[in-house]
């Protein structure tokens, strides 16, 4: 029987991020997809700032950013949402299709030493305490025996299914279509969107010669597995537009609902969910694919300790009390952006306040913040106004030269940042469980998103994934040895 340390089901952004994170921290995966190839559909439109800083933290982002595009705003329900002034190196999103982020992410993953095995659906799985026995359908059956299986098999997991946990939440109420396409007679804007009495409809340049139109229509419900032919798309558009803009050459044509749900558990015993396997919603504000690669940057390091048997038990389990609250946020704006998309008078009035509203800075930041995840504040026991919170990308000056704090965290190992004369502490358990760095920085007060100014702490404590577990302003560095004790596990 094939043995492994993680079977990864599912090779969309999630699955591929989960498994270079695991093979960064020397751990063998095996990654399977049920399909018999990558399809190469288009489906997300973009990736927001904390995704970027969490690319570029792993080395990623510069191979990204040349094949995407800047835009300055995002937008909330339809309303746009300005993030220029946010403090990250990245104040924009992205326009970059998720076929493109998942041929690089393949790329990187084939790098570290993994590739899809394709045709190989996950069928079944049983587990007892030393391990999962995992079966594999398609053209080669065959069973894996692994430390882990993670679901990253998107919004019908059979993992989850499998597992028997649980997918509450609420049905759609709208249905939204979209076709990638050649316009003949194309809007003179690129971007160009407008509100009809049965829903709005637009038209995004994505690249040059393509675009994105949109139709939502929320006087219908279209059953999942109806087919939309371009002819179908045509119609619908038309008929809410008045114009087809000469559409032609559709690369992509799709429906999906605004039903949101979300797995009950993230974990049975050796099994996780992660991505839309745990979490699915209309993807108002493009946060889908961000939700899922920040899953797996948050899974990854904690699996690879427990693989190494380095993790406390508990460690394992802030996967799910981290990760939960920040996609159910999500759920819950998502059903709040669809709420205001709807035509009617009474929606009509609320956008006119909510416009108003979001022109202000605090409503824009603090939609802006939740959209882009720079405000996450994860529970540590640690009372820094850093702590949870994700470190930010100061210049630093070290003993090899200078460097960003991101550049430190591409091996994703733990970090513990020692800055401004702060000593290290001594004893030689420390760097066995921690790469201990010392550096200058400017003195100048950190911006820290949904704190504000901060001094520049003493020290920090910076988790693989650059969040902070720790940090304080006091040279004493007090708290420190139960804080490495709770995320690095106990000295040896
Ligand atoms: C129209 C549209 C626009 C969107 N725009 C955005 C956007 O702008 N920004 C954003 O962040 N998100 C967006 N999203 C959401 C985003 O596409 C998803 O959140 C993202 O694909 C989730 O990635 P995933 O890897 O978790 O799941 P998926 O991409 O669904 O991948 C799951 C993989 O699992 C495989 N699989 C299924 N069953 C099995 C099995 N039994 N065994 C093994 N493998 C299996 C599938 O073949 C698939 O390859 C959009 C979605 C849609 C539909």
């Amino acid at each position: 029987m094939e043995t492994t340390d993680v079977v990864i089901a599912g090779s969309g952004p999630t699955g591929l991020m989960l498994a270079s994170e695991l093979r960064l921290a020397g751990v063998r995966v095996a990654l399977v997809d049920g399909l018999p190839a990558r399809t190469g559909e288009s489906r997300a439109g973009g990736i927001h700032a904390r995704s970027m800083e969490i690319l570029d933290q792993r080395g990623l982002l510069d191979r990204l950013l040349p094949q995407g595009r800047r835009m300055q705003a995002g937008h909330f329900g339809g309303l746009p949402l300005d993030f220029s002034d946010f403090d990250t190196e990245h104040p924009y999103m992205l326009a970059i299709l998720q076929s493109v982020m998942e041929r690089e992410l393949q790329g990187r993953a084939t790098e570290l030493g993994v590739d899809t095995a394709w045709n190989s659906p996950v069928t079944g799985f049983s587990q007892d305490d030393s391990g999962v026995r995992v079966e594999l359908g398609g053209a080669h059956p065959r069973t894996v025996r692994a430390a882990y299986l993670v679901g990253c098999d998107g919004g019908r997991s059979s993992v989850r299914k499998l597992a028997g946990i649980g997918f509450p939440g609420t049905d759609a109420t709208a249905t939204g279509m979209l076709a990638d396409v050649e316009l003949a007679d194309p809007p003179a804007a690129p971007f160009f969107g407008r509100r009809g009495a049965a829903g709005d409809y637009s038209a995004i340049q994505f690249e040059p010669g393509w675009y994105r139109l949109i139709v939502q229509r929320h006087d219908l419900v279209l059953p999942r597995g109806t087919e939309l032919t371009f002819e179908d798309f045509r119609a619908h558009f038309t008929e809410l537009a008045g114009t087809d803009f000469g559409m032609h050459s559709p690369r992509w044509v799709t429906h999906y609902g605004d039903s949101a749900r979300q797995a009950e558990r993230y974990r049975t015993g050796r099994v996780f969910l992660a991505g839309d396997a745990a979490h699915i919603h209309y993807p108002a504000g493009g946060q889908g694919q961000n939700l899922g690669i920040q899953d797996a940057v948050n899974l990854g390091w904690k699996l690879a300790a427990a693989v190494h048997g380095t993790a406390p038990e508990s460690l394992l389990d802030t996967y799910e009390s981290e990760r939960h609250p920040i996609a159910a946020r999500v759920l819950h704006n998502t059903r709040a952006q669809t709420a205001l998309m709807r035509p009617g008078t009474h929606s009509d009035a609320l956008r006119d306040v909510m416009s108003e509203l979001i022109a202000t800075d605090p409503i824009r930041h603090r939609l802006g913040l939740e959209i882009t995840a720079l405000d996450i504040r994860y529970d540590t026991k640690c009372e820094h106004p850093l702590a949870g919170r994700r470190v930010p990308d100061a210049i630093l000056r070290t003993a090899t030269g200078t460097s960003r704090v991101y550049e430190l965290l591409r091996r994703a190992h733990p970090i513990l940042l020692l800055l401004n004369e702060t000593e290290a502490p001594a004893g030689p358990e420390w760097s066995a469980r921690v790469d201990i760095v010392t550096a200058h920085t400017p003195g100048t007060p950190w911006r820290v998103p949904g704190v504000g100014p901060i001094p520049v702490p003493a020290a920090i404590l910076i988790r693989p994934d650059g969040y902070a577990a720790w940090a304080t302003d006091e040279p004493g560095l007090p708290g420190l040895g139960e804080a490495l004790d709770d995320w690095s596990g106990a000295a040896a």
